[in-house]
């Protein structure tokens, strides 16, 4: 097996935290990326999703043939994934590489190692199998938009262009050998209480306050962690338009997880019964509608990414570990379309804060077990 090429790969990263990549304003990290691949040989497209989305990027999807004799060209196709966006304070960051190897911001943003940490290290990988001439099957290649928005993004795609069954992203937030077991169905919610809007000081007995019918149901409604596998959370609550006004209509969302697909729906509809029961208590009406944008899954012990992942880990010597996450990933696209994604640790820390950091040695070893995936 062939060395990285540290210096390179490093060099990538930098680069790429210089790009700035906020979610549904990816345009300038795909138009590196296209230009990119297209370098390394990689047939790459843009699919029309930005404007379903509101964003300015689509996802990128691309291929590279597969390289070797028959038995190369007749194995499985194998995906790789990594998502194009970062979430905010995103812009104009500014990265240093400390002489203990870790890499961080200034403060100021967050690092983007969430994901270009991946993007560094597909593309260095890319290029090494180029170089060398090594063998490998054919590989599928997507960037996603807008992952962190929910992964509207690939949820927006057409995944039927993709060959491959199994697929990895590296987008897990631990230690070299993580992967992911599982993730939560997340659901997202908003309640709308119409009451009767009066004046408060001529005449308040006409008013109905959707505010307070929908304050009652929100302390009656049990919050923070459930249980064990399930969060609920009401995060913003919006109500009227004057001191002197009876608030005619209060909208309330929130989102809710967990890891028992069913439970989350149960969850959900106890709240939305507890929000008409405290209207109709005051003579006040309300609407619900939630959007789910994960669905539960669980990685069984025989799955075909996940034993490929720890053959390819135990090659190089690395300790592999299970994590149950709670947060989603592209993975839960891909799951729900029929392909066994694994998310794998991807070289980041302290991600979705402004402590974000990756280091020098996990960046390595990422693209180490990358290129062992891909050319096992
Ligand atoms: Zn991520």
């Amino acid at each position: 097996m062939s060395e990285i090429n540290q210096e390179r790969l490093i060099d990538r990263f930098m680069e790429l935290t210089r790009i700035d990549s906020p979610s549904f304003r990816e345009r300038d990290m795909a138009d590196y990326l296209k230009r990119e691949l297209e370098r390394l040989a990689v047939v790459i497209h843009e699919d029309d999703s930005a404007a379903r989305i509101g964003g300015n990027s689509g996802n990128l999807y691309g291929v590279l043939p597969a390289k070797g004799g028959r038995d190369r060209k007749e194995a499985a196709p194998l995906l790789f994934l990594a998502h194009m966006d970062t979430v905010e304070p995103a812009c104009e960051r500014k990265a240093t590489l400390y002489d203990d190897g870790k890499i961080m911001s200034d403060g100021t943003t967050v690092l983007g190692a969430d994901d270009q940490a991946a993007i560094a290290v597909l593309l260095e990988v890319i290029q090494e199998l180029q170089e060398e001439g090594a063998e490998h099957p054919e590989l599928e290649f997507l960037f996603s938009a807008a992952e962190e928005a929910y992964t509207v993004g690939l949820s927006a795609m057409d995944l039927s262009v993709f060959k491959a069954k199994e697929a990895f992203a590296l987008d897990l937030s631990d230690k070299t050998g993580g992967y992911s077991i599982q993730e939560p169905t997340l659901l997202s919610f908003t309640v709308q209480v119409h009451g009767v809007a009066a004046h408060a000081g001529f005449e308040p007995e006409r008013g109905i306050s959707a505010l307070t019918a929908a304050a009652r149901a929100i302390t009656r409604i049990p919050q923070g962690r459930i249980n064990d596998h399930s969060t609920f959370n009401i995060g913003i609550v919006e109500a009227g338009t004057g001191t002197n006004i009876i608030p005619e209509l209060a909208v309330v969302r929130g989102e809710l997880r967990s890891t028992d697909h069913e439970e989350a729906l149960r969850m959900y509809e106890d709240a939305v019964a507890v929000f008409r029961e405290e209207a109709e208590k005051m003579g006040a009406t309300m609407t619900a509608e939630k959007t789910l944008h994960l669905h539960a899954y669980h990685v069984d012990e025989d799955d075909p990414a996940l034993k490929r992942y720890k053959h390819a880990a135990e090659k190089l010597g690395i300790e592999t570990f299970p994590v149950a996450t709670f947060g989603g990933s592209d993975v839960n696209v891909m799951r729900r379309n029929g392909i066994a994604g694994l998310c794998i640790s991807g070289a980041m820390h302290k991600v979705h804060t402004t402590e974000e950091y990756t280091t020098v040695q996990e960046l390595t070893e990422a693209a180490q077990i990358v290129r062992e995936l891909m050319t096992e």
